[in-house]
């Protein structure tokens, strides 16, 4: 069985791209961390189309629950195959600078970026033994172009970007891409009290972005048809600089 996790799957982006997925054919395997009740609402989506899935509850800043988790479903699973990884989950806890605390720039690393390590890093082992894979990871304009009151936040996703690109090449020949997808403003929970009327003046398409329309960006990426591009960011932001 050929499946796509899709972590942080439970709300906004990640339940999109779960859809998507299951849209593509995939066993859809939708990680959360808490939300258990939004969990089942994207995986019953997913069966209202038609498509079939699990959840995987697992914290990705946590890398024994990475490693018990989904490690123990990846050894228990030997029939399936994880075909495709999004790394979608994802926070953000704005402070300037000055005022940050240790807690706020650890827990951002850890979501953002040290999640990508860990989990990219077991998929991988069962990926390139079948010498193709799909990896996508969901990055953000403030990867790209930095935004004042998110240095924990911005670096987190720059890092990403990073790897993303050096990820490539490790792992070209075994016909795995590795590309990001850098989302401006989605309207999601995460930007929930960030006024639509406020910011769409500086957003050149006049509009929030919908979660489905990152979807569709991550679905290209992922599909077997884009085998031949890879180290890539790809912006989904109406226009904003990047
Ligand atoms: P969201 O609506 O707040 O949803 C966050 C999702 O991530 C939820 O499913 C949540 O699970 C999950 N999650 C959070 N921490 C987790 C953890 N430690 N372990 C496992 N799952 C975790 O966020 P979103 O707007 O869809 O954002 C998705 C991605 O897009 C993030 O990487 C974000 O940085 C990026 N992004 C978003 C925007 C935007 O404007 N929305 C812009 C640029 C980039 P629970 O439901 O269990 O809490």
């Amino acid at each position: 069985m050929k499946c796509a996790l899709v972590t942080g799957g439970s709300r906004g982006i990640g339940k999109a791209v779960c859809i998507k997925m299951a849209a593509m054919g995939y066993y859809v395997l939708v990680n959360y961390k808490s939300n258990v009740t939004e969990a089942e609402n994207t995986l019953a989506a997913i069966k209202a189309q038609g498509g079939d899935g699990a959840l995987l509850q697992f914290d990705v800043s946590d890398k024994q629950q990475i490693q018990d988790v989904l490690g123990n479903w990846i050894e228990t699973n030997t029939d399936s195959y994880i075909e495709v990884l999004v790394n979608n989950a994802g926070i953000k806890e704005d402070a300037l600078m000055s005022w940050m605390e240790d807690a706020q720039w650890d827990n951002v690393l850890r979501t953002n970026l040290d999640s990508f390590f860990y989990v990219t890093r077991l998929v991988l082992k069962s990926m390139m033994p079948q010498r193709y894979g799909r990896i996508v990871n969901v990055v953000s304009l403030s990867g790209l172009k930095g935004l004042p009151g998110q240095t924990n936040y911005s670096a987190a996703k720059a890092g990403v970007i990073g790897a993303t690109k050096a990820l490539a090449q490790e792992v070209a020949r075994q016909n795995i891409t590795v590309n990001a997808v850098a989302p401006g403003f989605i309207k999601t929970d995460m930007i929930e009290g960030i006024e639509e009327k406020d910011i769409q003046k500086l957003v050149p398409a006049r509009r929030f972005g919908q979660p489905e329309e990152v979807a569709h960006a991550v679905g290209f990426l992922a599909s077997p048809e884009a085998a031949y591009i890879t180290g890539q960011v790809l912006s989904v932001n109406g226009g904003l600089y990047s």
